[in-house]
């Protein structure tokens, strides 16, 4: 039992060493067991399966609305990143954008860059800058990776779980199927993805707004769209304008962010 405890810390210590990196914009250093790759072919899976329960929206003005927003952003980010030779962050990630008929007020992102918007989510955003505010909030978790950390959390908590052995067998490909829709509750039955940790909310909040920021939106409408969210206290909560953290927070959170998404937008940083 030592000798294989001995081997887990060895094996641990490695993982940690070779999968650590930084969060894009924000420079958090994180572990990341997965391949890009390998993330982005579990979400082609699922989105075909998710998306095999849901039309397309035929509202055509919201539609296009949803993609010239959607793509707006995208062509900044991949512009602002390529200027920056940092255009390896973006690998695997091939931006989508769709509206679906949903009543619910509700927006996700899968980690490949497919991003769903639910046509319920469509009255609470009345200008294309409150659009770009849930967009660039949801890209800002693909960018971020949260869905490749959310698993490799899930991953070392089940290996340190078995001491027994049968280790590398965490990360066989059916294994891996099952994490990744523990990580994003992704399925026909759910139809939306399970809340981030504040953590991760926060930070695709700040991501998001600095996107906003390079493609030229009004980031004052990120800590306003909180805003009007904290005053409708709104009873239906989904992912995208989820309640923890609080709607106050996140405004006075992207409010400090502000002077810092300013210098983005002045193309200073
Ligand atoms: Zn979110």
């Amino acid at each position: 039992m030592k000798r294989i405890s001995r081997w887990l810390f060895c094996l641990l210590t490695v993982a940690v060493i070779l999968s650590c990196s930084t969060v894009a914009f924000t420079g958090r250093r994180r572990m990341l067991l997965y391949s890009n790759s390998e993330i982005s072919s579990l979400s082609s899976q699922s989105y075909y399966e998710l998306m095999s329960t849901m039309s397309p929206s035929t509202n055509t003005v919201q539609t296009a609305l949803i993609n010239d927003v959607g793509n707006r952003l995208a062509k900044a980010l991949d512009r602002y990143l390529a200027m920056k030779g940092e255009t390896q962050l973006l690998s695997d990630i091939n931006w989508e954008f769709y509206l679906v008929r949903n009543t619910q007020a509700n927006a996700f992102c899968l980690p490949d860059g497919k991003v769903v918007f639910y046509e319920g989510i469509m009255p609470v955003l009345s200008t294309p800058d409150m659009i770009a505010v849930v967009m660039s909030h949801e890209m800002g978790h693909a960018l971020a990776r949260h869905g490749n950390e959310r698993m490799t959390q899930q991953t070392l908590v089940n290996l340190v779980g078995s001491v027994t052995g049968q280790i590398l067998e965490q990360k066989s490909l059916e294994n891996g199927r099952a994490l990744f829709e523990t990580a994003y509750t992704i399925g026909s039955q759910y139809g939306y993805l399970l809340p981030y940790s504040r953590k991760h909310e926060l930070e695709a909040d700040e991501i998001g707004l600095y996107i906003m920021a390079i493609a030229g939106f009004d980031i004052h409408q990120a800590p306003l769209l909180w805003q009007r969210m904290a005053e409708a206290n709104t009873t239906q909560v989904p992912e995208a304008l989820s309640t923890h953290p609080s709607d106050v927070r996140r405004m006075n959170n992207l409010e400090k962010l502000i002077e810092k998404a300013q210098k983005y937008a002045d193309g200073v940083l």
